[in-house]
């Protein structure tokens, strides 16, 4: 098939052990899943529960960082208020509708360490204005991630630290299990209303300690038993 302009990249991500490469479909992402961001953000998650929005999946916004190596992220137009987000990222291997909590995890390739960076100042304006959240969570390398760690047959990832810090000093500290959707509830809600495919990436909320990254910073995000992730804003 001839096409007017060469058809785009596919975002591809590496797989820890293996010479393959994840191919990235589509990029979900939860909102508020813990409660101390959810507070931080100003909402009260006893009374808003989680919910979900999108990343394109395309190659300029997922900017996968090979183990070992420091991904370049050019600090992005439009905004004065970059903020860093730390989070579990998980990686969908098999096709799914409707997905029962109990089945989730067969669904579920491996996990990463990702950044939903966001323009925070955007994102306050058309939250302000009741307006989608596109332009400050949906621009190009928004969405970093580290190598995929598949996951072990019987062992989910479930429990660990999750963490992000900055020129070395820690931002954010938390724990996978204080998301108050587990991974497998977030897998079941998303397939209600997306059939997920393989390919597909869910970035799976941020714990507190948000905040406002510059120019010539370094960032790492790790979590426990995962390749961590290690980013410079250029
Ligand atoms: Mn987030």
């Amino acid at each position: 098939m001839q096409t007017p302009f060469p058809p785009h990249a596919t975002a591809l991500v590496p797989i820890e052990g293996s010479t393959q490469m994840f191919p990235v479909r589509r990029v979900y992402c939860v909102g508020r899943n813990y409660a101390a961001h959810a507070r931080e953000m100003g909402s009260d998650p006893n009374r808003e529960p989680p919910f979900f929005f999108c990343k394109p999946g395309d190659a300029d916004a997922v900017i996968a960082v090979p183990a070992g190596q420091t991904g370049a992220i050019a600090y992005p137009s439009a905004t004065h208020d970059l903020h860093h987000e730390v989070e579990l990222v998980v990686a969908i291997g098999k096709a799914g509708s409707e997905i029962a909590v109990e089945q989730a995890s067969d669904h579920v390739f491996g996990y990463a360490v990702g950044l939903d960076l966001t323009r925070r100042d955007l994102q306050g304006q058309m939250k302000a204005q009741g307006r989608p959240w596109e332009i400050g969570k949906a621009f190009d390398q928004s969405a970093p991630i580290g190598p995929i760690t598949p996951r072990q047959p019987g062992a989910p990832l479930t429990h660990g630290a999750i963490a992000l810090s900055v020129d070395g000093a820690v931002r954010q500290q938390g724990r996978l299990e204080q998301m108050i959707w587990s991974v497998d509830e977030t897998i079941a809600r998303l397939s209600t209303l997306f059939t997920l495919k393989p390919g597909d990436l869910i970035f799976t909320g941020t714990p507190d300690g948000v905040g406002a990254i510059t120019r010539g910073q370094v960032l790492v995000g790790s979590i426990d038993g995962l390749s961590p992730l290690q980013v410079r804003i250029v």
